[in-house]
């Protein structure tokens, strides 16, 4: 189903630390919505806590979406005319709604100490009542408030009419009832003048004309107070999606430990952006009951909040692993050179890397991998792994590798023409089965038993470097594998 008004949604983070998993799933559920149904996806930027917003925070939240692709039509850096963009200049809109609100009686000052509101606690507590604010300030005279203010701090708070039920109707979760008593007297402004979260976030909602709030489940209780201040300023009411929260792999909310990285993280190691959007898309949503695979494209094409499950999403790794291995293996190869070259040391061969890239294009999980993987094709001091050390150490390797250097070295082509059958006539010259024979050449020319067919081995490494490994295998297995193997 069509909303019925113009599509304007918003991703709002908080500058206060890097853009992780949770945060960028909801900037990619923002953007396909507004992409699928051509509206608009704002970026705000809500940095009132002054002291934990830093610049550096900003930019690397900037920088990750757009890595994913996830570009903004209005906000920082572009403007648009519904700015500013960032909070921390809206302040004059904040004022005004707060001095209205005094003026129409949902909002009033509150007089009460630090001290009375934790005797109020501590009483709630001990009589195991749910915490709330005892309303001390809710009747005051408006003279009275009025000359308290005169030389009291006071913060403002909602006045939350008793009795109250305010339901919000949830795209992905139904209808959510909250009770007036849940809601209670919340602070809009501080007794520092700030105001709240809350208060802000719904301002800045009705006054960008955001239609669909998607965000995270966590939001979910702050929803009642922001349609409280939308219902006082009779501004219209945005639709509300609150997306399932994301579960590490021990079932409960995604953690630092459970994977929780920052997307600048992921870039660095070398993960695909095309993979990670489509893992983030997995996370609660699905085009059908079968992809897996998906293009931001057809994601975008396929998105509907009908689609997002109510369930905690699974933050599976396997997944991530499988799909970055699977967008590399079906990566155009000149692509995908391009891709890793920041990954790869300065000067070698344009066509040799390329060789390079293609040889390992089916093996490499991500960008990262190439450098550590072919380290044995881009250097010289590479180390040979333990499996590889146990085939350099059998008593026969030395001498077998030997022959094979000078039989490698008498032919004309390198490698060899039709190589599968000459390095099977080798093996059957030499009364070797084709493992005996190829664990101590790949350990030799390689550090160890994995990687590319050992044609292509050759053919990157060219004769001479063979040959010298293969001549002086030995020297590079660590004394102590030789030691194992004996
Ligand atoms: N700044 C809030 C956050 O980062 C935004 C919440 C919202 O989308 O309303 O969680």
């Amino acid at each position: 189903m069509s909303p019925d008004r113009p599509v304007r949604v918003r991703f709002a983070p908080s500058p206060t630390g890097l853009l992780h998993v949770g945060g960028a799933r909801t900037a990619l559920f923002n953007w396909a919505f507004a992409r699928h149904h051509d509206g608009a996806f704002l970026l705000r930027i809500e940095d009132t806590d002054r002291e934990r917003n830093t610049q550096q925070s900003l930019d690397s939240i900037l920088a990750s979406l757009r890595w994913l692709g996830l570009d903004w039509d209005e906000g920082p850096e572009i403007g648009g005319d519904f700015g500013p963009y960032f909070q921390s200049e809206r302040a004059e809109g904040y004022v005004t709604a707060a001095t209205r609100g005094l003026e129409e009686g949902w909002l009033y000052r509150c007089f009460c100490s630090k001290e009375i509101l934790a005797q109020d606690r501590e009483e709630q507590q001990a009589a195991k009542e749910s915490l709330h604010y005892r309303q001390h300030c809710r009747s005051l005279k408006t003279e009275e408030s009025l000359a308290r203010s005169q030389d009291e701090a006071f913060s403002l708070r909602f006045a939350v009419s008793p009795g109250e039920s305010i339901s919000v109707c949830d795209h992905i979760r139904g209808e959510v009832v909250f009770s007036s008593d849940e809601v209670e007297d919340w602070i809009a402004v501080r007794t520092d003048g700030s105001p709240t979260y809350n208060f802000v976030c719904a301002l800045d909602d009705a006054a960008m004309e955001i239609s669909h709030v998607i965000r995270g489940e966590e939001h979910l209780v702050n929803t009642p107070k922001q349609l409280l201040v939308c219902r006082a300023l009779g501004f219209p009411e945005p639709d509300f999606a609150h997306v399932p929260l994301i579960l590490g792999q021990d079932g409960k909310k995604l953690s630092k430990r459970t994977g929780d990285t920052a997307l600048e993280d992921y870039q660095s190691s070398g993960h695909p952006p095309e993979a990670m959007l489509n893992f983030l898309g997995l996370l609660g949503f699905s085009i059908d009951d079968h992809t897996t695979v998906f293009s931001a494209e057809e994601m975008v094409a396929a998105f509907d909040l009908k689609r997002i499950n109510r369930s905690g999403a699974l933050f599976d790794t396997d997944k991530l692993a499988w799909l970055c291995a699977e967008s590399i293996r079906t990566m155009d190869v000149d692509d995908l050179l391009d891709r890793v070259r920041p990954w790869l040391p300065d000067g070698q061969d344009g066509d040799w890397l390329q060789s390079l890239v293609a040889a390992y294009q089916e093996r490499i999980g991500l960008y990262g991998d190439l450098p550590t993987w072919a380290a044995w094709a881009l250097k010289e001091d590479w180390e040979t792994d333990a499996k590889a050390a146990k085939a350099l150490a059998d008593s026969q390797a030395e001498e077998l590798l030997a022959t094979i250097a000078d039989r490698l070295d008498g032919e004309e082509s390198f490698p060899p023409a039709e190589f599968p059958e000459w390095i099977k006539a080798q093996a059957e010259s030499m009364d070797l089965g084709m493992g005996k024979l190829m664990k101590p050449m790949r350990a030799a020319l390689c550090g160890t038993l994995g990687g590319p067919p050992m044609e292509e081995i050759l053919a990157l490494l060219g004769r001479e470097r063979c040959l010298t490994r293969l001549r002086v295998a030995k020297i590079s297995a660590p004394p102590d594998a030789r030691r194992t193997a004996e």
